[in-house]
């Protein structure tokens, strides 16, 4: 599913060009068909008889974008209080929502309580106190399958150094805290992260879950996170979802059969279902020749798309101003003043001044890990739906630089003028 260079396509014949005129650049821009299709494949892969695909909104968060999954039925992964308040916010009943933080304190754990969301436990400190403050609310448990899969590391959280989940050798405690407070577990929950694109290596995970879940007798579902793999560049591999699903849903089948219920089985998908969907835009402020490059200078930085600086991350680069013009190698950088190289000798179609950048696959954990850093606004975000656009964020002005800050009144001490 990857376009060939140059080419660019919204769904619906939206101009592209005329979006950033309208909006100006830099611009996220988000096309509901795509995110509807990959919600509509991951969704259609699996086949049991009870399914719930909960979207990681970390990924993502605008609320319009969250609206729009729930209307598709989605559920919602949260990570933090705030998240669940957005998810709320945009209208997903409580019962959809699965709080999955790490190393938050008891006080926010109390706050989803409050608010009714389901919750999900990463260590047996915390679950003990909540055993013992709300023997009566059920709970899901994040295991440590101790598995490395996939390449990046720093996004591998599934292994036995990482900070995540409850390690399996530790399952023996977990049913001592159990049957100390009462609680009861309806939920085993296991998140890897990474990039996991062999079905296999996801059912050896998947093994070592349902040999713990056979210990808990209480379960009503069963999550196994996510960690799909989406193609960023021509040649890349994508997990082969529809085959994934195959494997998974036969063994998740089985399972159910030996444990006499049928339970739900989840997932919760966040860079599978938003990455494609999204696209950068930025303009050429400035071409630079020095004596071993072409430089790209661009109205944009690592404050709105971090990841090729901070993952190594590869997002493809064409020039949408140009399409037809000669191509040659560029660097494509920021104009943050820190390296912030978007892409290296990437082939482009001629760029010229002005003319007008797209970073493909800017879907995912690319404006959500957005910041003011250089003391610039954040971008404005357009989503493109039926055929037409329409604006859920608004540029950043002065005034939000400025919303909380106070200036101090020192000017009665030493310090002041
Ligand atoms: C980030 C996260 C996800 C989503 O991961 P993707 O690679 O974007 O699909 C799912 N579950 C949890 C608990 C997460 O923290």
């Amino acid at each position: 599913m990857y376009l060939e260079n140059n080419r660019y396509e919204l769904s619906g014949g939206v101009d592209i060009i005329a979006l950033t005129e309208k909006y100006g650049c830099p611009l996220y821009v988000y096309d509901s068909a795509i995110i509807k299709r990959q919600f509509k494949r991951i969704n259609e892969a699996f086949k049991v008889k009870r399914l719930k695909i909960n979207y990681a909104c970390k990924a993502l968060t605008n609320i319009s974008i969250l609206k729009l999954l729930r209307a598709e039925g989605a559920g919602l992964d949260t990570v933090s209080i705030q998240e669940v308040e957005l998810g709320l916010l945009a209208g997903f009943k409580p019962q959809d929502i699965i709080y999955t933080p790490n190393c938050v304190g008891l006080n926010e754990i109390e706050e989803a309580v409050e608010l009714g969301v389901r919750i999900n436990i990463d260590n047996i400190s915390i679950l003990e106190q909540f055993g013992q403050g709300f023997p009566d609310i059920p709970v899901c448990i994040r295991i440590n399958p101790h598995i490395v899969a996939g390449g990046n590391r720093k996004i591998s959280v599934g292994h036995i150094d990482s900070k995540f989940g409850i390690s399996i050798h530790q399952m023996p405690h977990v049913h001592k805290v159990v049957e100390a407070t009462g609680l009861k577990i309806e939920g085993i929950h296991m998140h890897t992260g990474s990039d996991i694109y062999e079905p296999e290596v996801f059912l050896n995970g998947a093994e070592i879950l349902f040999n713990i879940a056979e210990s808990f007798q209480d379960l009503d579902y069963l999550d196994f996170g996510s960690g799909f793999k989406v193609p960023y560049k021509q040649g890349d591999i994508e997990t082969d979802i529809e085959a994934l699903g195959t494997l998974i849903s036969k063994r998740f089948n089985e399972f159910c059969e030996s444990y006499g219920k049928n339970l739900t089985l989840i997932f919760e998908p966040g860079k599978f279902i938003v990455s494609e969907a999204g696209s950068f835009l930025v303009r050429v402020n400035v071409i630079k020749q020095t004596t071993s490059n072409i430089f790209a200078g661009v109205d944009s930085g690592l404050n709105h798309l971090i990841r090729p600086m901070f993952y190594d991350a590869h997002h493809e680069i064409i020039n949408i101003s140009n399409p037809s013009g000669r191509s040659r190698f560029y660097t494509i950088v920021g104009y943050i003043c820190e390296t912030d190289t978007f892409g290296t000798n990437r082939r482009i179609a001629e760029i010229r001044e002005g003319d007008v950048l797209a970073m493909k696959n800017a879907g995912a954990y690319c404006f959500s890990m957005a910041s003011n850093y250089n003391s610039r606004f954040r971008p404005a975000e357009v989503l493109i739906h039926e055929g037409k656009d329409y604006l859920i964020r608004k540029r950043e002005t002065m005034d939000d630089l400025l919303r909380n800050q106070v200036v101090a009144d020192i000017s009665s001490n030493s310090l002041g003028e």
